[in-house]
């Protein structure tokens, strides 16, 4: 494949996005990778795992109420806009975008149908999983106590913490099995589940099906290898008229 010229979507072809931290890191949000294991200078079993929120819940607040406070102040940048100009071109059966991101920006950017596998930094929930109450947005950045929920166990932040399963890997995996081009933008490729769904498309290619699945980011992820083309730059440069969507 030519990764300099513009990547055709056939008339009738789908496309599974799978968005990383990197798509973010033009907006001014901080990378994982940047941080060389620490997150925002904790290291992040203390901040984003059940077992540090059982050790601390106070901290794990404070963690997310600043994450919080900076992400109300990024805007989107050209990557997040050139996605939601493609699902507005392209429409819900033939575009599916699932971020790992926590962050909002690909709804201020325009986008429509985000599924976000590793939850979003503004809802909370109850940390008791039998409760009923349902998670619900929050924006609230300044804890004077930690928040509760009616049933009196600790609300968390609706994150998908290390060691647990990220959401709607089902739906996931069925637009994955089921698309013309995946792409991946800005994810180092070490966190799995996320990081395998590109061998879904070498699996479908091994039977004969004529798919292809690209990689867009700052550097080679760990998982570049599974990519039929990686094309390194930043994503805010590179995704805006990178694809050319045929007969539209
Ligand atoms: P990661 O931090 O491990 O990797 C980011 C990747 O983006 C790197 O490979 C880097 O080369 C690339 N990158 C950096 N700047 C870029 C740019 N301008 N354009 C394109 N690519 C660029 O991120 P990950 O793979 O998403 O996994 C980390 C985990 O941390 C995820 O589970 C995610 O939920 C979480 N996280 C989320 C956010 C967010 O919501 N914005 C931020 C940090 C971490
Ligand atoms: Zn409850």
């Amino acid at each position: 494949m030519d990764t300099h010229g513009p990547i055709d979507i056939e008339p009738g072809h789908s496309v599974v996005f799978l968005t990383g931290a990197g798509i973010s890191a033009e907006s001014g949000i901080r990378t994982f990778r940047d941080a060389r294991g620490l997150w925002e200078e904790h290291r992040v079993e203390e901040v984003a795992s059940p077992e540090g929120f059982a050790a601390d819940p106070a901290l794990v607040w404070r963690f997310y109420a600043q994450r919080r406070a900076q992400a109300l102040t990024v805007a989107p940048n050209p990557a997040h806009h050139a996605l939601a100009d493609l699902e507005r071109t392209l429409g819900p059966e033939r575009f599916f975008l699932a971020t790992q991101n926590v962050d909002h920006l690909h709804e201020a950017g325009g986008s429509k149908d985000v599924v976000h596998m590793h939850g979003e930094l503004f809802r909370t929930r109850c940390s008791d999983e039998d409760c009923p109450t349902l998670p619900f947005h929050d924006e609230r950045h300044d804890f004077p106590t930690l928040p509760r929920c009616s049933c009196g166990a600790l609300q968390r932040p609706h994150i998908v913490w290390f060691g647990e399963i990220p959401f709607e890997m089902h739906t996931i995996k069925r637009r994955v099995q089921a698309c013309d081009l995946f792409v991946t933008v800005g994810s180092s490729g070490v966190v799995y589940p996320a990081a395998g769904l590109v061998r879904e498309m070498l699996y479908r290619q091994e039977q004969g099906e004529r798919v292809r699945s690209v990689y867009v980011g700052l550097e080679r992820p760990e998982n570049a290898n599974a990519f039929d083309a990686v094309i390194l730059g930043k994503a805010g440069e590179v995704l805006p008229g990178l694809f050319r969507v045929l007969g539209a």
